[in-house]
C-alpha cells in the first residue's frame, strides 16, 4: 500500500472517530484504523476486484467497508447504501473530504432500492458488515446482483451457526457456491462468507420492508 493511500485511510479513521453520530462505539474511537478499517480491507485480501466493476456496500453505516475499499480500489465504482439519513449525510461529507471520485451514496431501505430500475440486477458485487444474519443479508442483497455477481459478508466466528440457514435460503434466492473462510489475523476472528448469484434476481425477492429481518428465509 502506498504512503498516500495509508494517509487517506488514517484520515478516514479520524473522520469516523470524530463524527458526532456515534459511527463506532465510544470505546472503539482509538481503534478505527487497526480494527474496523483493517477488517474492511480483509475483503481485498481474499477477493480480487476487477477494473470497471460496480459494487454496493449494503448498510454502510459510517462508511464501512465501502469507503475503505473505495480508497484502496479506485478502479472499482462503489455505491454506499444506508437506511439512516444522518449516516448517509456523514458518508457524503467523508466522500467530499477525501476527494473520492469513485464513491456515491444512496439513502433508503434495501427492500425498496432493490426494486428500482438502474439498481436491480446491475451490481457485480455486494459487500456487507454487521447488518444482520446471513439469510437476511442474502435476501437484501440478491435484488441488486446481476447473473454471476458476488455477495461478500464480513462475519465473526458465530457465523458457523448461520450456515445451515444460509444454505437453505440460497435455494429460493438463487445463490450458489457458498464458502466461508477465516481471515488469517492474530487480533480478531473475522470470517468472510462469499457466494454467487445465478440468474436474474427472483421476482418475489426481496419481500416488503422489514419482512426479511422479521421472518428470515432458511428457518
Ligand atoms: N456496515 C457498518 C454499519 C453496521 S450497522 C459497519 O460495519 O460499521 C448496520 C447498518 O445497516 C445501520 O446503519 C442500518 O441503518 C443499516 N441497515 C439495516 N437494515 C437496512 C436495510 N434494510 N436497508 C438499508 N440499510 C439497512
Amino acid at each position: 500500500m502506498t504512503a498516500e493511500v495509508e494517509e487517506r485511510l488514517e484520515r478516514l479513521a479520524q473522520l469516523i472517530a470524530g463524527s458526532p453520530h456515534n459511527l463506532v462505539g465510544p470505546r472503539d474511537r482509538d481503534v478505527v484504523r487497526p480494527r474496523h478499517i483493517d477488517e474492511a480491507l480483509a475483503i481485498a485480501r481474499v477477493f480480487t476486484f476487477r477494473s470497471g466493476q460496480r459494487w454496493l456496500d449494503l448498510g454502510t453505516g459510517g462508511g464501512l467497508p465501502g469507503l475503505a475499499l473505495a480508497l484502496t480500489h479506485p478502479e472499482v465504482e462503489w455505491v454506499l447504501l444506508d437506511a439512516t439519513r444522518k449516516k448517509v449525510e456523514e458518508v457524503d461529507r467523508f466522500i467530499v473530504e477525501l476527494g473520492l471520485q469513485n464513491a456515491a451514496t444512496r439513502w433508503g431501505r434495501a427492500e425498496d432500492l432493490a426494486r428500482r430500475d438502474g439498481e436491480r440486477g446491475v451490481y457485480d458485487g455486494v459487500v456487507s458488515r454487521a447488518v444482520g444474519s446471513l439469510p437476511v443479508v442474502m435476501e437484501l442483497a440478491r435484488g441488486f446482483l446481476r447473473e454471476g455477481g458476488y455477495l461478500v459478508a464480513i462475519k465473526g466466528p458465530a457465523v458457523a451457526e448461520e450456515m445451515r440457514a444460509a444454505r437453505a435460503a440460497a435455494k429460493p434466492l438463487h445463490f450458489q457456491a457458498i464458502t466461508s473462510r477465516p481471515v488469517p489475523d492474530p487480533e480478531r476472528s473475522t470470517v468472510l462468507v462469499t457466494m454467487r448469484a445465478h440468474g436474474a434476481p427472483p421476482a418475489r425477492f426481496p419481500r416488503r420492508v422489514g419482512e426479511p429481518a422479521a421472518t428470515p428465509l432458511g428457518g
